[in-house]
Parts: structure tokens; sequence; C-alpha cells
């Protein structure tokens, strides 16, 4: 057979030479050479120009839009997530007085500092707690005459259900002496040891189905109550805007550094503004801190576009003086700026006034009597409060912890009269008692201590 009738014509090769070429198509085109058609076209070019512009524009916000509803979506997934998990633990209820706690986990979070993570001591589930809230603790130590009593804010958000975490740090008194119960855990605490733990609890916190933005503000071992409410933002992958703002001296005090860079990583709506006050020479600046200073308000209207947030502060004393005093200066209305003390230095911060509050003069003729002590005693106006009032004058019947509304030891009856309150209690006592380290009496009282 002829090996011509064996090819495929399909794949027989074309082979264009010169002679397949038509000589007219090598010439210019006359299109091309009348102006006014070269104007035409290239009106007709910009115009398509413009129409494709306009119409990459619309797709890109359409791909914007739609990665927004993504994210809402996703973060509306997460909040359900995180109310079915609250919803699945809701059987535990916290629990009344003191609960066994075993230490599962001790960590050295940074110099003098350590978080501890507690897990239930007869193994059941934890009671979800709101970011923001502590634990209270007690120690009977054998040298003391009564058990001493201590408040420690969680650490960790309220994701799970089987341990609470709460970090602590070394406190040393203003005569230079360690305070008792830090230092215990610092030094003697240790994992496999069992505490004394009483449910969570107290009224500084975030509201987590709030959509307002929100400025987390904290100093030092402040970190503490705003690492819970980070923590929960992340987790929720909360999409309002938030601002997290931290202040220490160096890279010796910054605690849970890596744990806020991967919780902003979780959450990009999340920024990071980190202040040393003090920083070493290799402490390197945009690496481990972005500004050399105090968190101040001067350094909040730098950063913030507006004043319109929510604020939540927890820092020492002076620190939350300042800031809680230029934030009303700034105009942020009072209802807006939150903020937890961890003693009684910070107490008087509380911008609270109670509302017809007799003046000094009349103050001081009021008789306060301690009915089980047998004492009748006239009040001292400049005393802070009744707690201190009976300190002063020899009472010992009344308990003393926290001494800042939370713990609930000074809780006294009163058999009569009224009380005022200058802060805000951790748990509301019943009918009848009062807290009285943050109380002062208004009007005679008789009370039972
Ligand atoms: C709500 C809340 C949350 C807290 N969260 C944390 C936390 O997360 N991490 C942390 O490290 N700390 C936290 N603290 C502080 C903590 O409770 C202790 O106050 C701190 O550890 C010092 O206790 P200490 O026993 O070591 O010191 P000590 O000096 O033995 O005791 C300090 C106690 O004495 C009281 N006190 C101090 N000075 C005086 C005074 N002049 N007169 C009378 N009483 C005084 C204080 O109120 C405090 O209760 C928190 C406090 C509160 C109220």
């Amino acid at each position: 057979m002829p090996s011509k009738q064996l090819r495929n014509p399909a794949r027989t090769p074309v082979i264009r030479t010169s002679k397949n070429v038509n000589p007219e198509t090598l010439l210019p085109s006359p299109v091309f050479s009348d102006p006014a058609l070269i104007v035409g076209a290239g009106g007709v070019a910009l115009m398509f120009g413009y129409i494709a512009t306009q119409w990459w524009a619309a797709a890109r916000r359409h791909a914007f839009e739609s990665q927004r509803s993504r994210l809402e979506l996703a973060a509306l997934g997460k909040k359900i997530e995180l109310l079915n998990l609250k919803a699945q633990a809701a059987p535990e209820v916290a629990w009344n007085g003191y609960r066994k706690f075993t230490v599962a986990r001790k960590v050295e979070e940074c110099e003098d500092t350590y978080s501890f993570y507690l897990t239930p001591h007869n193994g059941r589930r934890l009671p979800p707690f709101k970011p923001g809230q502590y634990l209270t603790f007690e120690f009977k130590f054998p040298n003391e005459p009564k058990p001493l009593v201590r408040c420690y804010s969680l650490s960790d958000g309220s994701i799970s259900d089987t341990h609470y975490r709460v970090t602590i740090k070394r406190y040393v008194r203003a005569d230079g002496s360690p305070g008792a119960v830090s230092n215990h855990f610092a030094d003697q605490v240790k994992e496999g040891d069992i505490v004394d733990v009483k449910a969570p609890s107290g009224k500084f916190y975030l509201d987590v189905e709030m959509d307002r933005p929100v400025v987390l503000i904290s100093g030092g071992i402040g970190i503490t109550p705003m690492l819970a409410m980070a923590r929960v933002l992340a987790h929720t992958r909360d999409p309002r805007e938030i601002y997290f703002f931290f202040g220490c001296r160096n890279s010796a005090d910054h605690m849970f550094r890596d744990e806020v860079i991967e919780l902003q990583k979780k959450n990009p709506n999340m920024r990071l503004h980190i202040c040393y006050s003090r920083p070493f020479e290799g402490d390197a600046a945009g690496t481990n801190f972005n500004h050399q200073s105090r968190v101040t308000v001067d350094l909040l209207k730098q950063v913030l576009p507006s004043s319109n947030y929510e604020y939540y502060l927890c820092g020492p004393g002076p620190f939350m003086d300042s800031l809680v005093s230029g934030l009303y200066e700034w105009g942020v209305p009072k209802k807006d700026v939150k903020f937890e003390a961890f003693g009684p230095a910070t107490v008087s911060t509380k911008p609270k006034e109670p509302a017809g509050k007799p003046d000094k003069e009349s103050q001081s003729l009021v008789e306060i009597e301690f009915a089980r002590t047998g004492k009748k005693l006239m009040w001292d106006p400049t005393v802070a409060n009744l707690l201190d009032f009976a300190e002063a004058n020899g009472i010992t019947t009344i308990d003393a912890g926290c001494r800042s509304g939370g713990c609930g030891s000074c809780k006294v009856a009163i058999k009569d009269g009224h009380v005022e309150y200058i802060g805000e209690p951790g748990d509301e006592p019943e009918e009848g008692s009062c807290l009285a380290c943050i109380c002062r009496p208004n009007g005679r009282m008789v009370l039972d201590a």
C-alpha cells in the first residue's frame, strides 16, 4: 500500500512558506493612517479602559464585602461556639464557700511572677466565668491567728471547663518586707499541692455580647484580667475594634509577651501597644516594645482615632489615678471607664461620692456602736472606711481580706442604721449586712462586731 494512504490528514503539518503570505497584509493598514479614526479608536480604548477600571473596582468592593461578611459570619459562628461551650458548662454551677483545687502546673511568666493552673480536686467540670473576674483563696498559716484571704484575677479566658489559671506576682510591702500570700505562692506552692478556692466573682468584666469597640489598658500584674478579656475576644474572633495597651519597665517585667502576640494573630482586629518605661539597652524598640514611655492619656490621644471607646483599666495606684482622671478630662463619660484596683491603695481612685454625703462636721457627730465588743465611738470622717475605723480602735471582730470589696471577709451584720458604699462590692452582701472595707456610715449605726 502506498505510504501516502497511511497518513492521517489531521496530523499532517502545514508547512508555511513565503508563498502562503499575502504581501498586502505586510503593508500598513490605511485605518492607522487616518487621524480622525486614531482619535476615535483612542476614545473607544479610553472608554473601555474606564469601564474596565470601574468593573475592577466594583469587583474588588464586592470581594471585600464578601470577605467582610465571611469574617462577620465566622465571628458569629465563634460567638455561638462560645455560647454553646458555656451552655454545656452551665450545669456546673458556682459553688458556695471554699472548694479544693489541685495545682496542676506552675509556670514562671517573668521575674517574680508565676501562673498556676488549677484543676478541681473532685475532677468535676468547672462553671464558666466572665473575663475579668477573680478567684478568692484562703490560707491557714500556722503562725497566723486568722486565715489569710486574697483575691487573684483569672488570667485565662473562660474557654476551658477543666482548669482555671491565676497569675501571681510577688508583692513587696512599703517597708520592704515580703507580702505573705503572694510570696508563699512564689516560694512554697508547687505542682500537686491543694489550695482552697472560692467561686469566680467580681463585677469588673467584659460584656462579650456587646460589640462596642474596646480599649484594654494594663500596667504590670494588672494585665491579668485584661488577658482574660483579650483571650475571649481572640477566641471568638470578635469583630469589634480592640486596642490593647500594656505598660511595664522592660523585657524582664514583660509577662505574656508571646501569648499576647499569638492572640493578636488570632484576631487581627486587636492592635497592640507595648510601653517600656525603662528599657534595657538590648530591648529593641519596634520588636520588644512600641513606645518608650508609660501608658498615658497623651499616648492614648496619639494612638486612638477618637475617645469614643469603652475603657477597661487595671494597674498600680498612680497609673490608675492618672489614667482614670485623664480619660474623664478627655471627655470620656464615666460609664465608659471601668477599672479594678488590686488593693486598698487604689480604692480611693473610685470616683464615686455617696449621694447626699454629710459634711465632715456632721459626720464627726455620728456614733458607731460595736455591739459585741461593747464599744460606742464617734465616727472619724478622715478614716477611709468602717474596717479601718474598727481596726484603728482596737476592734478585732471584723476580718480583713482583699480590702477592696472583693473577698467578702469583712462582711458584718448591721443591727441598726445604714451605710454608703465608696466602692463596688464583688458580690452584693445579703440584706442587713455590709462589706466594712468599702463602706462608710450614713448616720448613727449599730454593728454586730
Ligand atoms: C480583685 C483583685 C484581684 C487581684 N488580682 C491579682 C492578680 O491577678 N495577681 C496578683 O499578683 N495580685 C492580684 N491582686 C492582689 C492580691 O490580692 C494581694 O493583695 C497581693 O498578692 C498581696 O498580698 P500578700 O499577701 O502577698 O501581701 P500582704 O502584704 O501580706 O497582704 C496584702 C494585703 O494586706 C492588705 N494591705 C496592704 N497594705 C495594707 C495596709 N497599709 N493596711 C491594711 N492592709 C493592708 C492588702 O489589701 C492585701 O489584702 C488582686 C487583688 C484584688 C482585690
